[in-house]
């Protein structure tokens, strides 16, 4: 499930994640361009999910990188950010003043919740609202794969009738057609509702706080509601993230596993703490 993913995750420092087989990275923390090396030309969509500075000052770096390294410098980008944000305004203006006169060829998508936008293949991303800090813009992303399948009221006959119906009425009267969530992004936030990441193949979500008893504002999520919630969902794997550094890294994560057991999800799941994807399952 992770072979085609790297991240980054460090709360107030630095925060990516790169989906390679959508060619997709959420949010642009320092050390971006520098992790991804030659592979920089890899993402074609860079989908920031808030202005916080440890989601994005790894853009102008990456933006160089594509720009002036050795690659395909003119391979077209797009960078998808919450409508609104000046902090991203800032970021763009950067970009232009640090290279004066260079076009990019870049293409700027402001977003606002339930925006939805055509990636690689048949694939959609689609920004969502979450809750995270008053006043600052914040989204999450989950990428959707049109599919088809058996009707729920045809489930339960025999092989032989559904057979004798398709020849009778034509296979498509059988099939129905629904959106599978092939990946999700919280950003930062609070826990996002389970119905947006309902089987979902791959969730990353914020878990900064082991405990509610250490939020003092309801602006991030705790690693037991992530658990609780991807549980809940039917989520098939899933990587917590951006967990404060106040924590102790031994201590965390024994109450990661312990945590992640008593919540009753079975799916695969890891703990991104800086680069490391660190298994909390068997
Ligand atoms: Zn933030």
């Amino acid at each position: 499930m992770l072979d085609r993913c790297q991240g980054f995750s460090r709360g107030l420092y630095a925060n990516w994640f790169w989906h390679r087989q959508l060619q997709l990275v959420v949010d642009a923390g320092e050390g971006l361009s520098l992790a991804l090396g030659t592979r920089v030309f890899s993402p074609s969509i860079v989908a920031i999910t808030h202005g916080h500075s440890d989601h994005i000052l790894g853009l102008p770096g990456f933006a160089g990188a594509r720009r002036f390294g050795k690659g395909a410098t003119d391979k077209p980008w797009t960078v998808v950010y919450p409508a609104g944000s000046r902090s991203l305004d800032g970021v763009r203006t950067m970009i232009g003043e640090q290279w004066r006169g260079v076009t990019f060829p870049i293409t700027w998508t402001p977003i606002e919740p339930g925006g939805r936008l055509p990636i690689r293949g048949s694939f959609v991303l689609e920004a969502f609202a979450v809750t995270h800090v008053p006043g600052q813009p914040a989204l999450g992303y989950r990428v959707i794969e049109p599919r088809r399948r058996l009707r729920p009221d045809f489930a339960d006959l025999p092989e032989a009738e559904i057979a004798e119906r398709a020849r009778r009425d034509g296979r498509a009267s059988l099939m129905e057609a629904y959106e599978h969530v092939v990946f999700a992004h919280s950003g930062d936030a609070m826990a996002i509702e389970p119905g947006l990441v309902r089987a979902a193949d791959l969730l990353v979500h914020d878990a900064t706080f082991l405990s509610a008893a250490d939020r003092r504002e309801p602006i991030h999520a705790t690693s037991e509601e992530v658990f609780a919630l991807a549980s809940n969902a039917g989520v098939r794997a899933l990587v917590v993230m951006h967990l404060s550094i106040r924590y102790d890294r031994a201590d965390a994560l024994v109450r990661l596993r312990a945590q992640r057991a008593a919540s009753g999800f079975t799916g695969s799941c890891w703990w991104l703490d800086d680069g490391a994807f660190i298994p909390l399952a068997d």
